[in-house]
């Protein structure tokens, strides 16, 4: 069995790396909203203000935060403007906006000048190569668009289904361009034509190389930060490699639910859980900085 991670207040290792830290990288799903996108619930989707509270005293407190998600450029905007917050980190890292009064930077992982086509936008490059057919045939029935979170990107496709990743993987490899699928956890839509899937998992199509910790780092580097400056939190396995390059990676405790994630956390040696779900588990974490960084 895969060892649990740390619990939030177990250990010095996470007192000390929190009473430093000054900016925080958070995924948005499964992490800071309840089900449905909501923030003014608590886990199990009844209204709440216990993850709204906890915003309101890291904004007091003059700590940053940098939504780091998968979701589209537009979306982040308005969910920064929402909270309070200035940057974000969209499209699983291909889009970093340092403010959200300036252009973003887009940033294409190991793709080459020439990958795209004159006026082409990645997201659009991945049609042209064929990526959504190529695992629609592979999998019939089995994974599809993840509308409405499918639309007005510009760098990764996002679907949901339950496949196998490695099979995934290898019918991408056949195409012209290198795209990789990442696993962004466990989903819970309301709406879908899947067939014969219980757990349905959200996947990300991106450009091969391009990572939200890379993106992370970019941000890190034009505050003037290292990444002892940096606390992250999220609920899925590609939120976990945020801890190599943060001092801490937190999970909110759903997060244990996913097998890839468990395995992906005893594989660190700075990953953290908090013991509640969802916003109230990252409001547990919002306590727990707060009183580190008061002693
Ligand atoms: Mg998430």
């Amino acid at each position: 069995m895969t060892p649990t991670p740390l619990h939030l207040d177990d250990s010095g290792l996470v007192r000390e790396a929190l009473a430093r830290a000054s900016i925080l990288f958070t995924d948005v799903d499964g992490t800071l909203v309840a089900p449905g996108g909501v923030l003014l619930a608590d886990a199990s989707g009844a209204p709440s203000l216990a993850t709204a509270e906890a915003v309101v005293e890291l904004n007091r407190a003059g700590l940053s935060a940098v939504i780091t998600t998968g979701r589209n450029r537009p979306q982040c905007g308005e969910i920064t403007r929402l909270l309070g917050w200035r940057a974000f980190i969209a499209e699983l890292g291909c889009v970093v906006q340092f403010d959200r009064s300036q252009e973003p930077e887009y940033l294409m992982g190991d793709w080459p000048e020439d990958a795209l086509q004159p006026g082409e936008t990645p997201f659009q490059a991945m049609i042209r190569a064929g990526a959504l057919q190529a695992l629609t045939r592979e999998f019939p029935g089995r994974i599809e668009e993840h509308t409405p979170w499918h639309t007005d990107r510009v760098a990764t496709h996002v679907l949901r289904g339950n496949v196998d990743r490695n099979q995934a993987q290898a019918a991408l490899d056949r195409l012209d361009l290198p795209i990789d699928i990442v696993d962004n956890g466990i989903v819970n839509p309301p709406r879908h034509t899947l067939v014969g899937v219980s757990e349905i998992h959200a996947y990300h199509l991106v450009p091969r190389g391009s990572h939200k910790t890379t993106a992370i780092t970019r941000v890190l580097e034009r505050r003037g930060l290292t990444r002892e400056d940096a606390v992250s939190i999220g609920d899925s396995a590609t939120d976990v490699e945020m801890a190599d390059v943060t001092a801490l990676c937190v999970l909110v405790g759903n997060a244990l639910d996913d097998e890839r994630v468990r395995a992906a956390a005893a594989a660190r040696d700075n990953v953290a859980v908090t013991q509640r779900q969802r916003g109230e588990g990252w409001a547990e974490f919002v306590w727990a900085w707060l009183s580190a960084r008061r002693d």
